[in-house]
Protein backbone atom coordinates (compact mmCIF):
# COMPACT_ATOMS: atom_id res chain seq x y z
CA UNK A 1 0.00 0.00 0.00
CA UNK A 2 0.92 3.82 -0.39
CA UNK A 3 0.73 6.28 1.22
CA UNK A 4 -2.16 8.81 -0.68
CA UNK A 5 -0.74 12.45 -1.44
CA UNK A 6 -2.96 15.07 0.06
CA UNK A 7 -5.36 16.35 -2.68
CA UNK A 8 -4.34 20.03 -1.00
CA UNK A 9 -1.00 20.75 -0.27
CA UNK A 10 0.52 17.28 -1.85
CA UNK A 11 2.40 16.24 1.02
CA UNK A 12 2.22 12.60 2.39
CA UNK A 13 -1.36 11.67 3.70
CA UNK A 14 -1.85 10.89 7.51
CA UNK A 15 -3.53 8.60 8.39
CA UNK A 16 -5.55 10.16 10.97
CA UNK A 17 -6.77 12.85 8.24
CA UNK A 18 -6.64 10.94 5.06
CA UNK A 19 -6.74 11.47 2.22
CA UNK A 20 -5.16 14.94 3.66
CA UNK A 21 -2.04 15.26 5.69
CA UNK A 22 -3.61 17.76 8.59
CA UNK A 23 -6.70 19.15 9.43
CA UNK A 24 -6.50 22.30 8.05
CA UNK A 25 -6.22 20.55 4.92
CA UNK A 26 -9.24 18.40 5.66
CA UNK A 27 -11.44 21.81 6.88
CA UNK A 28 -10.15 23.53 3.12
CA UNK A 29 -11.23 20.59 1.17
CA UNK A 30 -14.56 21.14 3.44
CA UNK A 31 -14.54 24.55 2.58
CA UNK A 32 -14.04 24.09 -1.11
CA UNK A 33 -16.52 21.49 -1.24
CA UNK A 34 -19.03 23.64 0.46
CA UNK A 35 -18.74 26.88 -1.37
CA UNK A 36 -19.47 24.68 -5.05
CA UNK A 37 -22.13 22.81 -3.12
CA UNK A 38 -23.96 26.37 -2.46
CA UNK A 39 -22.49 28.39 -5.65
CA UNK A 40 -24.51 25.34 -7.61
CA UNK A 41 -28.21 26.66 -7.41
CA UNK A 42 -31.04 24.88 -5.89
CA UNK A 43 -32.75 21.78 -7.91
CA UNK A 44 -36.45 22.82 -7.33
CA UNK A 45 -37.15 19.29 -9.40
CA UNK A 46 -36.35 17.67 -5.89
CA UNK A 47 -39.46 19.31 -4.99
CA UNK A 48 -43.01 18.10 -5.45
CA UNK A 49 -44.90 20.69 -7.60
CA UNK A 50 -48.10 21.12 -6.76
CA UNK A 51 -49.22 22.37 -10.27
CA UNK A 52 -49.26 18.70 -11.04
CA UNK A 53 -52.29 17.23 -10.00
CA UNK A 54 -52.19 13.65 -8.84
CA UNK A 55 -54.71 10.88 -10.38
CA UNK A 56 -56.75 10.09 -8.00
ZN1 LIG B 1 -2.06 18.84 3.06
Amino acid sequence: MSTPACAICGKPATPEYRPFCSRRCADVDLQRWLSGRYAVPAVESEEPSDEVPQPD
